[in-house]
């Protein structure tokens, strides 16, 4: 067996609770390789910085990047993957859900020369059924729109090759969906397959609202068929609408001929037509808006985040 540094990248952003119980479950696995363990603390309003900290200083393997405020979850993955010297490496949660024990299996199957383990869930049954029933309708319209196959049950638990690592961080762009850009590489790809369980504490950090801008975020960068979706929209509408014209003038026209009573226009078809073609054309600007607001952020070109310290790195 070729020696080789593993790193383990765990973005955290409020979790005190779960520090301690990970690194107790986590380096007795890890010991017996060389190893870094890269905490991307994400702007946290508890302790969880000062705990990391206290952890550094006195095992060198652990080391940390501490964010100035917070900037979600894909950026401190980025910044993980940036900072990473590992020859692989594993992307997990802080909060025990990704169950350290299956890291010496994805070890074993990059070993055998997959440049991609992705930890596949077994079973969700920790999760509530509102979360696997959109999470798994939310991968379906997206495999449906986008011409990258996102895998299905899959998060951000994951082994690295550092040739795809070095890929990432070659990357320019400023919205990162991860598991996308993942994929969009193409490397081969094996999957370990595990049981979820459950948060060990605290409380999770997607609700409803954020899943949604995560998978809005994730349609828009990457698949451009939402727009194209719009424009057949706008076809549709504009036949049915012009159908309507030639219905209204040749009725007007040949009145005294076809229709000997009054050509009374209803007021209900006229409401429809209004409502329809205005709910057409705001869903249709919206969209388009989406993507300016994509561009918008890629020419304005902030950095992707802020870092206020960084310990043993
Ligand atoms: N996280 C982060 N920044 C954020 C939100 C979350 O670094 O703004 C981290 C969090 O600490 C955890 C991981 O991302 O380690 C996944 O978050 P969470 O467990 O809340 O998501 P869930 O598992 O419920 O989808
Ligand atoms: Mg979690």
């Amino acid at each position: 067996m070729k020696p080789f540094l593993l790193s383990i990248i765990i973005p955290v952003y409020n979790e005190e609770g779960n520090i301690l119980p990970l690194l107790e479950r986590l380096l007795p696995i890890v010991k017996t390789l060389s190893y870094e363990i890269v905490f991307v603390e994400d702007g946290s309003k508890d302790r969880t910085f000062d705990i990391i900290k206290k952890e550094a200083l006195h095992n060198p393997h652990i080391k940390l990047v501490s964010f100035l405020r917070n900037f979600g979850h894909q950026m401190a993955l980025t910044a993980g993957y940036a900072h990473a010297k590992g020859d692989c490496v594993i992307s997990m949660d802080a909060d025990l859900q990704d169950p350290p024990e299956i890291i010496l299996e994805m070890i074993n199957k990059w070993q055998k020369g997959s440049k991609i383990v992705y930890a596949k869930r077994k079973e969700r049954d920790v999760d509530s059924a509102f979360k696997k029933t959109t999470a798994s309708l939310f991968y379906r319209f997206i495999n449906f729109l986008s011409e990258t196959p996102i895998p299905q049950e899959v998060g951000d638990f994951r082994l690295l090759d550092k040739e795809v690592v070095d890929f990432l961080n070659s990357l320019p762009e400023h919205s990162r969906f991860l598991r996308g850009l993942v994929a969009w590489g193409g490397f081969h790809a094996e999957y370990v397959y595990y049981n979820r369980e459950k948060r060990f504490a605290g409380e999770t950090h997607y609700p409803f609202s954020k899943m949604l801008n995560f998978a809005l975020d994730g349609i828009t960068t990457f698949s451009t068929k939402p727009l194209r979706i719009a424009s057949y929209f706008g076809f549709v509408s504009a036949t049915v609408g012009f159908l309507g014209i030639l219905y209204a003038l040749i009725g007007k026209i040949f009145q005294p001929t076809f229709f000997p009573h009054d050509w009374v226009t209803g007021w209900t078809g006229l409401f429809v037509g209004i409502m329809f073609m205005g709910g057409v054309q705001l869903i249709t600007i919206g969209i388009i808006g989406e993507y300016i607001s994509k561009i918008y952020k890629e020419v304005q070109s902030r950095p992707k985040y802020l870092i206020q310290e960084k310990i043993n790195l």
